[in-house]
């Protein structure tokens, strides 16, 4: 996404996948630890706008889908980034956002769970919180018992 229209989105509260205004409740989607963390690489969107993203989206519904090298020089990519597909992603619903740098999400009213463009199964979800626990990520992590904690409290279908 462009860094302007991506600033521009998160300071009007417009949602980035359809444009329009959000109301109190925005969604934010993203792999266990994102969701665990509670921070994203993407803006929010309407709750609507990010289930319909996460059946039709390559990236979100086909769970093998990988980021192509060569991105456009403007893509706003950042230092968190996780290059590899979790194949189960999670949709938090929450009031309350900030952006610096990257997008942290306030506290989360609800948060499901979506693999393959439907909803995830219990034994799905944990099979992918089990590997983002090894990822190479949360073991370079400086917090990273922080982060196994917040995994571990991750709610599950
Ligand atoms: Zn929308």
């Amino acid at each position: 996404m462009h860094p302007q229209r991506m600033g521009m989105a998160i300071r009007k509260r417009l949602c980035w996948i359809c444009g329009q205004s959000m109301g109190s409740h925005v969604a934010f989607v993203g792999g266990p630890l994102s969701i665990a963390q509670r921070q994203f690489s993407d803006p929010p969107s309407h709750r609507e706008c990010a289930e319909f993203a996460l059946t039709v989206c390559p990236w979100l519904a086909t769970g093998t889908h990988r980021r192509p090298d060569g991105m456009p020089a403007h893509t706003f990519i950042p230092a968190q980034h996780v290059r590899d597909n979790p194949g189960v992603f999670g949709l938090l619903i929450t009031k309350e956002y900030r952006f610096a740098g990257i997008t942290q999400a306030g506290v989360p009213r609800e948060i499901c769970w979506y693999t393959a463009g439907r909803p995830a199964t219990r034994s799905e979800v944990e099979a992918a919180i089990e590997i983002a626990r090894h990822s190479d990520q949360v073991k370079r992590y400086r917090l990273r018992d922080q982060i196994l904690t917040m995994l571990d409290a991750l709610p599950l279908p």
